[in-house]
């Protein structure tokens, strides 16, 4: 029974609420695609290797605006395909298979259109053809056939031909240009580590590409690269790039080996502030154009690397071990590289945007209600898991949290993961069950308001602190919370809505009283100095 309760009240941190489930397992991606001189005309041919995990047939995403042609299983055509391939008005396209669990097979769709989202066609600054893909969450569907889940990752090889003259970026590493008669080129790249289809891109158009020297040489060279549009890729590379090395030495050193082969940032049309892309992080071209792109975005973006890319959420409603630990990994390096000033101010702006500023405080981090994969981008997912980080690292000290998230990498890397899973080795390298606090940041909403009394007389230190937050917040343990009170710290053990307690042997009246005074917690709080009855 007590085995039972415990595994009931780990399940919210391992519960998986996306709704789409993969059937088979998709191991490789092999994508031809053919880009036109001048309009937004896709044809493709997606090659996949499946690893059968079910009976069930293999089932992948394309959107309806993309007509299948052609449907081939380990080379061959299936009759009972060719029917439902025309006319077809279902997101799914389902591909019979009678295997055992355990085989393998391939299968082969080719297919044309012209993409609603995902491949975005556009305009480069001198009015040539530029195409991004921009996949996040669930848009790789809208220009390719997969099983668009964040679960289930593959390895990808990318064959893009283009019109002469224009250059593709796609993961992994270029392996060739073949040029072609009639003014095309074919460019083929491959990813041998398996990433998520939410990174898995394309870029086209006219870059000045810039070699950056090799970064992370200590642990293995990872050659760099900016692709920018020729007009800004001077000052990408004294600006927002100029430690753009740097960053990627100092996560290799504090969390493990880059995960992929090289690193380089494009110049793209993505519609976010900037997208992880595995090996090919994606920009804004608007904020190059504004010269507004910051340090800060490519350190979060090359933080994804490691965690988003490398390890990967298994399921959205988890997104906060992409996004939480990029934007603490960010805040870690404005420390490394400015000062613990810098990355205070950086924690203080966190903290703000995850209480007073935070339009969904009353929600939890791990929020399975929400069905809308974009509203999960949010203050929660963002500020406050990386103060979920930030207050872990508290509670274990330095030298165990870091093990712990070295421990995590190596066992996760190229691999997905929950919120269990890190919970799981937070544990185990620590000795120390810290599951109340995972439950409790990630499963409660709100954060702990306090008004925290205080009253000196004769050698006493008399402490109040209430909880004052609503209640549907509920109750928040604080161990060892520092109140420092002329320049001494008390620890109190908070655990209720009201805690009292009576330091004794206080020498003198203390100037005043700060909460949490180094800011390892996410709390509000309110001092009062009360006055002492007169005698
Ligand atoms: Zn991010």
């Amino acid at each position: 029974m007590l085995l039972l309760l415990l595994a009931l009240q780990q399940q919210p941190l391992a519960a998986r609420a996306d709704t789409l489930k993969p059937a088979q397992d998709a191991v490789d991606y092999d994508i031809t695609l053919v880009l036109p001189d001048t309009g937004n005309h896709l044809l493709g041919q997606v090659q996949t290797r499946w690893h059968l995990t079910s009976t069930k047939p293999i089932e992948v995403q394309l959107d309806t605006s993309m007509r299948v042609v052609r449907v081939l299983m380990d080379g061959t055509a299936d009759a009972r395909l060719a029917r439902s391939l025309y006319g077809r008005d279902q997101l799914t396209v389902v591909i019979p298979q009678d295997r055992a669990p355990g085989d393998s097979m391939t299968t082969a769709i080719r297919y044309h259109g012209y993409p609603r989202a995902g491949l975005v066609f556009g305009k480069d600054p001198q009015g040539g053809m530029a195409a991004f893909a921009d996949n996040w969450p669930d848009h790789a569907h809208y220009w390719l056939p997969v099983q668009d889940v964040p679960s289930d990752k593959a390895t990808a090889s990318f064959h893009v031909e283009v019109p002469e003259g224009y250059q593709v970026i796609a993961n992994g590493t270029l392996q060739r240009v073949d040029t072609l008669p009639r003014g095309r080129t074919v460019w083929h790249y491959r990813i041998a580590e398996p990433i998520p289809v939410y990174t898995m891109v394309v870029g086209v158009a006219r870059f000045a590409v810039t070699s950056l020297p090799d970064a992370a040489c200590a642990v293995r060279c990872v050659p760099m690269a900016l692709w920018t549009f020729p007009g800004d890729s001077a000052w990408a590379g004294q600006g927002p790039f100029r430690r753009a090395g740097d960053i990627v030495d100092y996560f290799s050193q504090l969390v493990g080996p880059f995960p992929y082969e090289r690193l380089s940032h494009v110049q793209s049309a993505t519609r976010f502030g900037g997208m992880e892309n595995s090996t090919a992080i994606f920009y804004p071209e608007q904020a190059y154009l504004d010269r507004k792109l910051d340090e800060g975005t490519v350190a979060h973006e090359t933080a994804h690397q490691w965690f988003g890319d490398a390890v990967t959420e298994r399921d959205w409603h988890h997104v906060w071990l992409s996004e939480g630990f990029a934007t603490y990994f960010a805040a870690l390096w404005q420390g490394h590289a400015y000062g613990d000033s810098a990355f205070r101010r950086v924690m203080a702006k966190e903290a703000d945007d995850a209480t007073i500023n935070n339009p969904v405080a009353d929600r939890p981090i791990l929020d399975f209600a929400t069905r809308n994969l974009d509203s999960l981008l949010n203050a929660n997912t963002y500020p406050k898991g990386a103060y979920v980080l930030h207050t872990l690292r508290g509670l274990m000290g330095d030298s165990l949290f870091f093990s712990g998230i070295r421990e995590y990498y190596r066992r996760f890397r190229d691999s997905t993961a929950l919120s269990s899973d890190f919970a799981d080795v937070m544990n185990e390298t620590s000795g120390t069950d810290y599951n109340w606090y995972f439950e409790q940041a990630l499963t409660q909403p709100g954060f702990p308001v306090l008004v925290v009394r205080w009253r000196y007389s004769s050698g006493e230190l008399k402490v109040q602190v209430q909880q004052v937050q609503k209640d549907s917040w509920g109750v928040f343990q604080i161990p060892g919370l520092v109140l420092r009170a002329g320049g001494v710290d008390y620890h109190l053990d908070i655990a209720d809505r009201l805690t009292q307690h009576t330091f004794t042997g206080v020498k003198n009246r203390p100037d005043d009283l700060v909460v949490d005074p180094d800011g390892w917690w996410l709390i509000s709080s309110e001092v009062r100095e009360v006055e002492g009855r007169r005698r």
